[in-house]
């Protein structure tokens, strides 16, 4: 149970004053959630760190305001000029004073009756906002606060900045996480008392305190230590409960699980073809864990198209063959149908009883799964993190399989280890994603690595361009000749702005370009769509009824769709390396000779030119990912962004490397010393990992 000091942190964020359901709704977006974490909390709020400072600290008399500054002034309103009537463009000036000179305050397109409700005439106010020079006049355009003497406290003087969305203001953020902040308790202190000295950081509070309320613009950076501060705690937390996992995980043995090869000896034969020797080796080295007495925690690399899907539906099947469970979780819907699809044929050829779960299966379709599930007659359970939920409880589950993990957390990971009965679920993690190895510790502690390093035979090569979009109709016309023989394209519009109606409208933009010279046959897609209009579109695309699919890479375009084989990408210097991979990887799959377009705006970069030559020059996913970071530097490394690594949610600081190491030191000093962590800095850092929400590692005490 989480402790009560908590709560008031874990409450949804509409307890706090001035967040209705609608803001609620504005935050949602723009503040990272955990993965299944619906609905945001007051702890999202704190993690929500500010990305600098508006200094309002400068107070000039009206005489001395420097224009273009941002300056915060006390003056009397004097009085409001209106726009003329029947003239709606003309602003509403307000004309005021202080000792020095005049001040006309500027709105444009404003109610009227908010002006007068904000600046009563003949009453004092400080107003802070930009000033310009208009003629002789000094003005302030709307300004950011108006505040009455009273509330003086209310107008930040260092304003931190937050990151937003469209119709969220920074005024909202601010105020929130004000209250967020004075919801922190004296919590014990976790960390050990001489480290944090010798580092000069704060405690948790004070460090919440100075970011979000800032007395000094130094205080909001990521360098700083309040920042350093709260990034080791992150780190800490979550070596800990790796730690905690790696113990308990020696305490309960786990268990030793073989089959007799049928099942996996059918799906063989139901296959179209042959096993590559990687595969192979890969699945040799997942047999032999599993049939050892200790619990597997393996990681499949292997590049887009490399064929793991196979590999997880063998290892899967060792489990039913011993008479157990398995499932497969896939990071969104679209992937864990697509994964269904793909399993379902053989999987009826060798006998395997299969379902999907996902947060769609509602009422009594999903009650009557559930049932099947606790009562073994599913052997495999395929779905999103709508199996981490307490109500799927599984008859026996032996093996897990989480592909694309790194969209996942270690938390998940738990949750799912710990469905298992008998010593602990297998887990076996699949990506694509080459990972460095610094992150793979921070994420899993020791694990295993099994690559798969070579494409399946058969497939082509891709022929990757990079074309300036100058040459769009040039790029359209061979297009056209490509359809006519039968061709299959995915056209993918990037993240242009950190808006998703921006978005939306570029790629509307372009389907309806591209509608103009192949009518019904270009579809839409986008995360803005209902799961019944992404797969219907999808089915469309996957039967050849739409030829070209614009889609948004807000939804997954991880999809299977053999005869596609062009793949344009707009913007394509914007993407990550390791991204325009994977997106490419899409196309080659089928008999045609396939082709990745990367469109450019001109002038192009000389870093962002190699990047894209690279990825002319090779389709090797491993050589791209360690050449991405070389290109980008190891500075941004984890910029979660780029490269869809492992979410952390502050920890992403310069000197990562230093303070993850340490925290790993920490972890390991503190859990042999108290494994139990019983004593005081024990159940101090139980509260941390609470804080973070590693519950499930705590659990772990209970189960051991
Ligand atoms: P990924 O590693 O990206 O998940 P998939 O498992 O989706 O790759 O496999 C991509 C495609 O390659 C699928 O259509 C799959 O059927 C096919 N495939 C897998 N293994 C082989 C193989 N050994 N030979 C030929 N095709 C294969
Ligand atoms: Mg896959």
């Amino acid at each position: 149970m989480r402790p009560p000091l908590l709560n008031p942190l874990f409450a949804p964020v509409q307890s706090l004053t001035g967040i209705g359901p609608r803001m609620a709704q504005l935050l949602k977006k723009c503040l990272v959630l955990p993965p299944g974490v619906g609905e945001p909390r007051v702890v999202d709020l704190l993690w929500h760190l500010p990305t600098g400072v508006i200094d309002r600290r400068m107070e000039p008399s009206t005489s001395d305001a420097v224009p273009g500054t941002i300056v915060t002034l006390y003056v009397r309103v004097l009085k409001h000029k209106p726009p003329p009537r029947g003239n709606s463009k003309a602003p509403y000036k307000v004309a005021c004073e202080d000792d020095a000179g005049r001040l006309d305050l500027v709105f444009f397109r404003v109610e009227r009756a908010f002006v007068e409700r904000q600046l009563p005439e003949g009453e004092y106010r400080y107003v802070s906002g930009r000033v310009e020079r208009y003629g002789e006049t000094l003005q302030m355009a709307h300004p950011d606060y108006i505040v009455s003497p009273e509330a003086r406290d209310e107008l930040p003087l260092l304003e931190p900045v937050y990151g937003l969305t469209a119709g969220l203001s920074g005024k909202i953020i601010v105020k929130a996480a004000r209250q967020a902040v004075d919801r922190v308790a004296d919590f014990p202190e976790w960390q050990d008392a001489a480290w944090l000295k010798a580092r000069g950081w704060p405690s948790l509070k004070v460090a919440l305190q100075k970011l979000h309320r800032p007395d000094d613009a130094q205080d909001v950076s990521n360098g700083g230590p309040a920042w350093q501060r709260l990034a080791y705690d992150e780190l800490l937390a979550g070596q800990l409960a790796l730690g905690l996992v790696r113990q308990s995980g020696k305490v309960q043995r786990g268990r030793s699980i073989s089959g007799d090869g049928r099942v996996r000896e059918r799906v063989v034969d139901a296959l179209p073809f042959s096993l590559t020797t990687s595969q192979r080796t890969a699945l040799a080295e997942i047999t032999d864990d599993l049939a050892a007495p200790h619990r597997m925690l393996r990681l499949l690399q292997g590049d887009v198209g490399s064929g793991k899907t196979v590999v997880a539906l063998m290892a899967m099947a060792v489990a039913v063959e011993a008479g157990a469970q398995a499932a497969l979780m896939a990071p969104t819907e679209v992937l864990a149908r697509q994964h269904l699809e793909t399993i379902q044929p053989l999987a009826d050829k060798a006998g395997l009883s299969i379902a999907v779960l996902t947060g769609r299966e509602k009422g009594k379709t999903r009650d009557a799964l559930l049932e099947r599930l606790a009562s073994g007659a599913i052997d495999i359970l395929i779905g999103t993190h709508a199996l981490f939920q307490s109500e799927v409880i599984f008859h026996d589950l032996a093996v897990a399989v989480i592909d694309e993990q790194h969209r996942f957390g270690v938390h998940q990971r738990l949750a799912l280890q710990a469905k298992g009965s008998n010593g602990g679920t297998n887990v076996l993690v699949m990506t694509a994603t080459p990972i460095p190895r610094t992150l793979l510790m921070t994420h899993y502690g020791d694990l295993d690595v099994s690559k798969l390093t070579e494409k399946p035979a058969g497939r082509k090569p891709i022929v990757t361009r990079k074309v300036p979009l100058e040459t769009l109709e040039k790029l359209i016309d061979r297009i056209r000749v490509q359809l006519a023989e039968g061709a299959q394209v995915y056209w993918v519009c990037p993240l242009i702005e950190t808006s998703e109606v921006l978005d939306l409208a570029a790629a509307e933009e372009r389907h309806a370009h591209l509608a103009q010279s192949f009518g019904a046959d270009v579809g839409l897609l986008h995360g803005g769509l209902s799961s019944k209009e992404k797969d219907d579109t999808m089915a469309a695309f996957s039967s050849g009824a739409l030829k070209i699919l614009v889609a948004t890479t807000v939804i997954e375009v991880g999809v299977n769709v053999p005869n596609a084989n062009i793949m344009v990408i707009e913007h394509a210097e914007r993407f990550g390396l390791a991204q325009l991979h994977q997106l490419r990887g899409r196309v080659g799959r089928g008999s045609r000779e396939s082709f990745c377009m990367l469109l450019y705006k001109s002038p192009l970069g000389e870093t962002a030119e190699k990047r894209l030559i690279m990825m002319e020059d090779t389709e090797d996913g491993f050589l791209i990912a360690e050449k991405d970071l070389e290109l980008r530097g190891g500075g941004e490394m984890l910029g979660a962004r780029q490269s869809g690594m492992p979410g952390f949610r502050v920890a992403e600081v310069p000197g990562f490397e230093m303070l993850l190491a340490a925290a790993r030191d920490d972890a390991t000093m503190i859990l042999t010393a108290d494994p139990e962590l019983a004593g005081p800095r024990g159940q101090a850092l139980r509260m941390l990992l609470y804080l973070f929400e590693c519950d499930d590692a705590v659990r772990l005490f209970r189960a051991a």
